[in-house]
């Protein structure tokens, strides 16, 4: 017969170290618990203890520190879409939040959670890339820090049995002299109250201030493959670009490109092949109304 499962709610991140010490049984973190509730439910996982993070205030808070953002794992959804710091620094991360699912789930549903599920579509992960995020590692072992690339890739550096995502830090990026940092996200989803992306994708951009010729840009799609990705050739392609309907012509055809790479013969190429060109347009809409026009 199976033994109860037992329950942890620790007040603090020592208060954690000492709960992964003692306790030699699987266990699993309960953030939000918007996904792992669903997971324990459906038998998917059986720890032998849940350890609850919603009591500890540590690890709860945005923060601009020397020149970096940091973002405790167990922050909501709801709180980074109302950070004022998050929309003046790191816009896409704050569009993102704003699009998870509905109002109930973004008040429970966290960053560390997102993360830590690694669902091909999170939406939090895209905005992560293009920001060049880095994360910190509680394990009962050692602490460590990885960038969320390496994370999410895995190959030995990903999250490991027992280990607690703490923080989420990026660089606040300080632009060159007569240019300017934008950033957005977008994404497609299969319902309109609640969410899930189909495709999702992030646009970090340095631009002069008349928001005319690109000087370096960072751009990344989800739910495409089995993590999100960084589209490396067109963000070479588009350093020093003007930014115009042509540019956004040369741009739409390049991420067509990009899903027939990623999912060759896959049921969904055909829709995700028109669906991430009304992506892309959408996204330079947002970020350049006066260059774009109506772009379509
Ligand atoms: C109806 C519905 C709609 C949704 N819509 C969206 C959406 O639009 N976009 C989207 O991206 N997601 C969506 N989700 C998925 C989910 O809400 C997110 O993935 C959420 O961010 C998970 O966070 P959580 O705090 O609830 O995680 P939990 O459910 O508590 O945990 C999820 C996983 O992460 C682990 N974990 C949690 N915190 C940590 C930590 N600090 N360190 C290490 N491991 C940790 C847990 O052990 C578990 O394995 C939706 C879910 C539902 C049910």
């Amino acid at each position: 017969m199976r033994s109860e499962l037992k329950f942890a709610c620790p007040k603090s991140i020592l208060d954690i170290t000492e709960t992964l010490f003692r306790i030699q049984e699987e266990v699993a973190f309960i953030s939000g618990g918007t996904d792992l509730i669903i997971q324990l439910n459906s038998g998917q996982i059986k720890p032998a203890c849940l350890i609850d993070l919603s009591q500890i205030s540590e690890l709860n808070y945005i923060k601009e520190v020397e020149g970096r953002l940091r973002i405790g794992s167990a922050t909501t959804f709801t709180q980074i879409s109302e950070s004022g710091l998050i929309w003046e620094k790191a816009r896409c991360l704050a569009q993102a939040a704003s699009q998870v699912g509905s109002t109930q789930i973004r008040n429970r549903a966290t960053l560390g959670g997102n993360i830590a599920k690694a669902s091909p579509a999170g939406d939090s992960l895209p905005a992560l890339l293009v920001l060049d995020a880095w994360i910190s590692l509680l394990g009962p072992q050692r602490l460590r820090r990885v960038s969320f690339a390496q994370l999410q890739a895995g190959e030995g550096a990903g999250l490991q049995p027992k280990e607690l995502i703490t923080e989420i830090d990026f660089p606040v990026a300080e632009a060159q002299a007569e240019a300017q940092i934008v950033s957005g996200f977008a994404k497609i989803g299969s319902r309109t109250a609640v969410t899930i992306a189909r495709l999702n994708m992030a646009v970090w951009v340095e631009i002069n201030t008349g928001k005319e010729r690109i000087r370096g840009v960072r751009w990344s799609v989800g739910a495409l493959g089995r993590i999100p990705f960084r589209l490396i050739e067109l963000e070479l392609e588009l350093q020093g670009k003007l930014v115009n309907q042509d540019l956004a012509r040369q741009i739409a055809d390049r991420l067509t490109d990009a899903v027939d790479r990623a999912i060759p013969g896959r049921y969904s190429q055909e829709y995700k092949r028109q669906a991430i060109q009304g992506l892309g347009y959408d996204l330079l809409n947002d970020l350049f109304p006066e260059q774009m026009g109506d772009g379509r």
